[in-house]
């Protein structure tokens, strides 16, 4: 998931190399992405019984995580993976 920072936020810091990251610039002939935030974090699976539904299971996050990424680091294939396992955390 991502979302926009407040502009009058201080500037958020990258997890991997601990570079302050700057927002995303708008051109007119497009846009320079500066990073990209992942919120994600350790889910568990939970049933809920409902008598008109019949049981509904979803997944809740349990312990949230929050990832701020720069564009160079975002690049790195082992930033790449790192991102993902995070990602993907209900399956290991
Ligand atoms: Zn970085």
């Amino acid at each position: 998931m991502r979302r926009m920072s407040a502009t009058e936020a201080p500037s958020p810091r990258c997890h991997h190399c601990g570079a302050h990251v700057q927002p995303t610039i708008h051109t007119r002939d497009g846009y320079r992405v500066g990073f990209y935030e992942l919120y994600t974090g350790a889910v568990e699976e939970v049933t809920h019984s409902d008598e008109l539904d019949g049981p509904i299971t979803f997944q809740r996050l349990v312990r949230p995580e929050y990832l701020v990424t720069c564009a160079d680091c975002y690049r790195r294939p082992e930033v790449r993976e790192e991102r993902e396992k995070l990602f993907y955390t209900e399956r290991s």
